[in-house]
């Protein structure tokens, strides 16, 4: 076991290049060589067993080698693993957006009558990850907002921190400085507004207290009011913003930075009133990740925003396999219909677009998702976390503790009274992650916060074990 580990790490340091990773640093040590899963648990070569605290990424939903999901694929393969889409149909994938459309349509009532029919969402475009996803809908949304007299320059208004893929579009969308800068002869422009970090928000006055920023915050809502700013002086300009991107109720690779209750509403109310349309990018969110209460596909419609383009990728397949969609319109779908010789043509497409296995995947996947057994255990688990994180709040390298559904952001700072960061080169996140991986529990850091993100058969036991773990490292490597 031991010489299969070895053997296997040496091929890797030899051969692959790592994403998001200082390579110099990764061919320093031995990595950890995963061989399978079960659950919530990863198992390496050297026969060692993890927790999968990040659900491998953020992409499990329901644990590794779930039965229902193994059988569906099975199945699949027995018949096809991949056809074409350009030209040809599919089972999987005609079944799979059906499935998605009826699953997007269905949502809470609202409380307040909207003012205007919001759009519904109709039709699916495949494709392989988040970051394709989003390029199908701003994409579509440009040419939408040209085709329909909207604007001949259309612009995207964006959020501070935002992260949208890394493909170049979704660069272009994002608004994390340490990846923009890099690119930025590559990239073209987008608006940014402030996005709301009640933590770290220069209006929040209130002192820093022992509990989640977003409960304590003292402010007016001055981030709804950027919001506003930012459409009116573009607006002013001549050039109004055509599109509104954001990551609904919390923006994950900008740190887990969750919204305060309230505030997306308000904002899709603000570009709506612009004339913008809205993207939503739910690619970490959807599938009951950031939303354990509501019996919607989509994260955004907690908050009552009924989107003109819905991007989702990572836990479509169940964290199977790399499949995407892009939900949009029928007036968005109108605008690419016409005679062939107009070429109103989507001129966009993969080579693996609408792979059956990816559905088939996808489908047993979110039949799991609406079992009220899972539905069930999404909210016991929930609490649990809950629970739990409540006992890191005495650790004093603990600043913030955040949690939306299932998304958990722990954020640590050398002084919880200050709010003092760490600086970045003392990659404190990392290195409380690294003394987890020691304590069998895996996860990646966003800078310095901490990321819990259980797959949705993590039992109470098994939550409880992350959550000491993350306990003990925070003390053990930072005091
Ligand atoms: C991960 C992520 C993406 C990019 O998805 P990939 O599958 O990595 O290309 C886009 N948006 C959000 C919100 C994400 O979390």
């Amino acid at each position: 076991m031991k010489s299969a580990q070895t053997a296997l790490a040496r091929l890797d340091h030899r051969y692959v290049w790592h994403p998001f990773t200082q390579m110099r640093d990764w061919l320093r040590r031995e990595p950890i060589v995963i061989v399978d899963g079960r659950g919530a648990v990863l198992r390496d070569a050297a026969g060692r067993e993890y927790l999968d605290a990040n659900s491998s990424i953020w992409t499990n939903l329901h644990g590794h080698a779930h039965p229902k999901i193994n059988a569906a694929l099975g199945r699949q393969l027995k018949k096809i693993a991949h056809s074409s889409a350009l030209g040809l149909a599919s089972e999987p994938a005609s079944r799979l957006a059906q499935k998605l459309i009826q699953s997007a349509a269905r949502c809470r009532a609202p409380s307040v009558p909207p003012r205007r029919v919001p759009p519904s969402l109709v039709r699916v475009f495949f494709s392989d990850d988040g970051s394709t996803a989003m390029e199908v809908a701003l994409k579509l949304a440009f040419q939408f907002a040209l085709r329909s007299g909207r604007s001949r320059q259309p612009a995207f208004l964006c959020l501070d921190s935002a992260y949208h893929g890394d493909t170049v579009g979704a660069v272009s969308l994002g608004h994390i400085d340490l990846f923009h800068r890099s690119y930025a002869g590559l990239l073209f422009k987008t608006g940014k507004a402030m996005s709301p970090y009640c933590y770290r928000c220069p209006f929040n006055r209130a002192k820093p207290e022992r509990a989640d920023a977003r409960e304590y915050r003292q402010c007016h809502w001055e981030c709804v009011g950027k919001v506003e700013q930012a459409f009116a002086a573009r607006k002013k300009r001549g050039a109004p913003y055509t599109a509104f991107v954001f990551e609904p109720l919390v923006q994950g690779a900008a740190g887990m930075i969750p919204q305060p209750p309230g505030w997306l509403g308000r904002v899709a109310e603000i570009a709506r009133g612009h004339g913008a349309q809205l993207i939503a990018d739910e690619v970490m969110t959807a599938f009951g990740r950031a939303t354990v209460t509501a019996p919607s596909l989509l994260a955004c419609h907690q908050e009552n925003v009924h989107p003109d383009f819905a991007a989702l990728a990572k836990g479509l397949t169940g964290g199977y396999l790399p499949l995407a969609a892009t939900l949009t319109t029928r007036e968005v779908f109108a605008a690419f219909l016409g005679r062939y010789d107009e070429f109103k043509t989507f001129f966009h497409g993969h080579s693996f677009t609408g792979n059956q296995l990816g559905a088939a995947a996808a489908l047993a996947s979110l039949e799991i998702l609406e079992s009220p057994a899972s539905i069930a255990a999404r909210q016991l688990l929930a609490k649990t976390m809950r629970e739990e994180l409540e006992t890191l709040w005495p650790l004093p390298r603990v600043g913030d503790i955040r949690q939306v559904g299932l998304v958990a952001g722990v954020e640590l700072v050398k002084n919880w009274k200050t709010r003092e960061p760490f600086p970045l080169r003392e990659q404190a996140g990392l290195r409380v992650c690294a003394a987890m991986a020691r304590r069998g529990v895996l996860t990646r850091p966003v800078g310095n916060v901490i990321v819990l993100m259980p797959p949705y058969c993590t039992t109470r036991i098994q939550a409880h074990k992350m959550i000491r773990a993350l306990r003990e490292s925070i003390i053990n490597t930072l005091d």
